[in-house]
This record gives structure tokens, sequence and C-alpha cells, in this order.
């Protein structure tokens, strides 16, 4: 889709963008409600523009589009658009409650409340906030959902930010916001997340890894797909129902390892990953046998976590 000019700011995001993936999507959202969600939101933050030039509006939208990514509701949506103008522009939650009833104006209110937590490194007012912030998530988690998207977004987009401004949010949403989306089954919000935290946070180190993997990136894309491949095929050929994803270790993953463990990026065996998801837990084992039938299992380092299942009740 085209992008829309606004005087001389490209927009990089509009409405039109987010209502297309909006239907897209196939689920059944109340549009008239995201119609006045945004309608609002645009009259409120008005002409404020971003620190990078653009108009404020596409934060929001950005954000709430990254919802639609994850699956989320109209509520959802809707306070999304609007989760900045309680904290920034004249309108009250007061408003919203009385506009779009109690559920949106408690996930607006939620967000502004987070928003306004600042997290130190003074170790009683963090246990204070950490307080604070579960019992704004205990209301309902489509807080903290919107909370991590609003944070992604704006960690994608925090070029724009003054050195120490990055840093401080880098190191927050290391230590704060990545191990929620963690917690919460976020995966890939948390790689995201962790990966634009270490571009902030040692921007030399991300980019010698980052570098690395792109001049590698067709063997590697290769790789993959021969592997998954051959999977496939073979569970294939034995009548075993199965899906196979791959994945490949993101930056900030390798990042630690090299540097936790002192290892050069040839020597991290687990750069690649497979999941075989089968129907019954003899599947699981008929599939392990032709695993190791196909590639050699490196000694000492395999594990049977539905034989022995870990501590904390993993199996
Ligand atoms: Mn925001």
């Amino acid at each position: 889709m085209e992008n829309t000019q606004t005087g001389d700011v490209k927009m990089p995001i509009t409405y039109e963008d987010l209502k297309q993936s909006l239907v897209d999507s196939g689920r059944p959202y109340d549009f008239d409600m995201i119609d006045r969600a945004y309608a609002l939101a645009e009259k409120a933050h008005g002409g404020q523009r971003r620190r990078s030039g653009e108009p404020y509006i596409c934060h929001p939208l950005s954000v709430a589009s990254i919802l639609v990514e994850l699956g989320m509701d109209s509520e959802s949506i809707a306070a999304a658009l609007m989760h900045d103008v309680a904290e920034d522009t004249p309108v009250t939650v007061a408003e919203i409650k009385q506009k779009f009833g109690p559920d949106v104006a408690l996930l607006v209110d939620g967000v502004t409340k987070l928003t306004q937590i600042k997290f130190s490194n003074v170790e009683d007012r963090q246990a204070e906030n950490l307080r604070k912030m579960l019992l704004a998530m205990s209301q309902d988690v489509r807080v903290m959902i919107i909370k991590l998207c609003d944070r992604l977004h704006n960690m994608r987009t925090g070029d724009a930010w003054p050195e120490q401004k990055r840093r401080d949010k880098a190191l927050e949403t290391m230590e704060v916001y990545a191990p929620i989306a963690h917690r919460l089954g976020m995966q890939r919000i948390k790689w995201e997340l962790e990966d634009l935290s270490l571009k902030y946070l040692d921007p030399i180190g991300y980019d010698e890894i980052v570098s690395k993997l792109d001049a590698k990136r067709q063997e590697y894309e290769d790789f993959m797909r021969r592997t998954q491949d051959q999977i496939d095929q073979r569970l294939n050929d034995l009548n075993i129902q199965h899906i196979v994803y791959g994945r490949m270790k993101h930056p900030y993953s390798i990042y630690w390892k090299m540097f936790n463990q002192n290892k050069s990026l040839d020597e991290i065996f687990d750069l690649f990953a497979f999941r075989v998801i089968v129907n019954t837990v003899g599947d699981c084992y008929n599939v392990l046998g032709v695993i190791h039938d196909l590639y050699k299992p490196i000694l000492g380092r395999f594990k049977d976590y539905i034989g022995t299942p870990k501590p904390n009740g993993y199996q």
C-alpha cells in the first residue's frame, strides 16, 4: 500500500494500513469502536510529533498494528490507539470510560500507570515498582501485552533518542520487559526486545554478530530448508503425523553464549534448532529414533525430559 504524505513528512503507517490488516486477519473486529478510538486519538494528539519528526499518531497506529499481528481483540486495538492520550493530552480516562466503557478505560488506565512507573536500580524501590506492575497485570493481562508492544515500537524507533535515554530504555527493556514477554510465552517479542536492547547497549558487539550472520545468510537458509525437508520426508514415509519448525538463534542469545562461554560464532553448536510436534508420547520417541538415525547425536549432550522431567515440572 502507498504511504500517504502529510506535509513533507512521510507516514510510515496510516489508519488505512491498520484497517487493511484488521480486515486481512479475518477476525470479527468491532470497526465502529476502533474507528471512534482512532478519531479520538488522532484529534487528541493533533499536531504532536515524535522526536523523529513524524506525526505522533504513527506511534499508536504502529502499536495497534503489532497487536493485530498477535491476534488481539477489539478492546486491545482501541486501547492501543488511545494508550498515550491520558498521559500526553487533555483527554481523561473518565472520558474514555464514558465513550468506550469500563473495559477499554481500564486498559488505557493500566498502560498509563505502567508508563509512569520509573524503574530505578535501587532495590527497594524496584520491589515497590514490581508490585505495582504485577497489580496492573493481574487486573487484566492485556494491559501488559499492550505495554510490551508499546515498548517494542519505541525500541524499534529508538535511534532518535539521545544516547543516555537509549541506554536507560535498553537496560529497562532487557531487565524488566523481555523477561515478562518470556513469561507470557511471547517469544518473538522477547527476542526482538533483547536484540534491540543489545543494539543500544553494545552497538559494536551487536553489529559484529549481525554482519557475520548476514554474510552466511544464504548458506544458513539453505541448510535450514534442507534439514527441514529431510525430517519432513522421513516422517511422511513412516506415516507419522507431525509439524516441523526450524529456528535460528537470534543475535542476543548468540552474544550471550559467546560472551559467557568465551566461544566464537563457529563454536556455537545450537545455532539452529528444529522442533517436531507429534500427537502422542509414543510418536515422540519414534521421531527421536528417526532423528538419531538421520543425524549423529553428541554423546553426553542428549536429554530426555519426558522420562526425567525438570525439577520445575517441564516435561
Ligand atoms: Mn506509547
